[in-house]
């Protein structure tokens, strides 16, 4: 479904990826684990085109991406759920989730799928009115799944689901990415928490200073001793 072939990409002099390539099968759970500045952030932004590669290339569906628009690479199928909660403050919950499916005009479609997104996350359902910037931080992740969801990606690409989330959410999420990918939807989740997201992913990559270090089935690298030291706190 998803190609990147040796990936660079840049801020200004400062390089964050050196050549990164991953494929992502239809299907799959895919998880790219790494230290804090490794390049995971960067490397979804790439595949959203909220930067651009310097070169490299990355195909999604056969179709030669790399320097499409944020917004033709929505219209193709992706969802990104950004780091750090970027809703929108001054909206309400169902606006938020609204402005998810703003290209797409399939209005039973539309409705459908914010059902289901108040239906994985009822805790927006019960705060649908409102403002978003008054949500707690678990809440306003939540959120940016639900909008995410809203615009029916083939791919979603997930940045740090669990941030900031009391662990008894963090199950809630893990469980709702596995469900959400039962249900259809591709998956490539960025984590910090490794544990977790090598519990519900099909595959990982190892990322280091923006460099794919490694990559294999996630229970081989759940087993991997250097994995378990760097990544698993073992
Ligand atoms: P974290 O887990 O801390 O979020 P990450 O693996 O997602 O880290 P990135 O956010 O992709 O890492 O950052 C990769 C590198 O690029 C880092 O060294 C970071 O400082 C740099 N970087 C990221 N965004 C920018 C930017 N807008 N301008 C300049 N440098 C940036």
């Amino acid at each position: 479904m998803l190609t990147l072939e040796n990936v660079h990409v840049s801020y200004g002099p400062i390089r964050a990826l050196h050549g990164v390539s991953m494929t992502i099968g239809a299907g799959e759970v895919v998880t790219l684990i790494g230290a804090n500045g490794a390049g995971k952030s960067t490397t979804l932004r790439a595949i959203s085109g909220l930067v651009h590669a310097s070169s490299g290339r990355i195909l999604f569906e056969d179709k030669d991406i790399t320097q499409m628009s944020s917004a033709e690479i929505v219209r193709l199928g992706i969802g990104h759920s950004p780091e750090g909660r970027r809703v929108f403050a001054n909206m309400t919950v169902r606006e938020n989730l609204e402005l998810g499916a703003y290209c797409r005009k399939d209005r039973a479609g539309i409705r459908e799928d914010f059902d289901r997104a108040i239906t994985l996350f009822p805790r927006l359902k019960e705060r649908i009115g409102q403002n978003a910037g008054t949500l707690s931080g678990g809440e306003q992740q939540m959120l940016a799944m639900g909008r995410a969801l809203m615009g029916r990606p083939k791919l979603l690409l997930l940045d740090e689901p669990s941030l900031g989330l009391a662990p008894f959410l963090i199950r809630d999420i893990f469980s709702i990415i596995t469900d959400i990918n039962k249900q259809g939807t591709t998956v490539l989740l960025v984590e910090q928490n490794a544990h977790m997201a090598l519990g519900v992913a099909h595959k990982g990559y190892v990322l280091e200073t923006g460099h794919i270090i490694l990559s294999d089935s996630a229970q081989q690298l759940l087993a991997n001793d250097d994995i378990k030291k760097a990544y698993l706190g073992e």
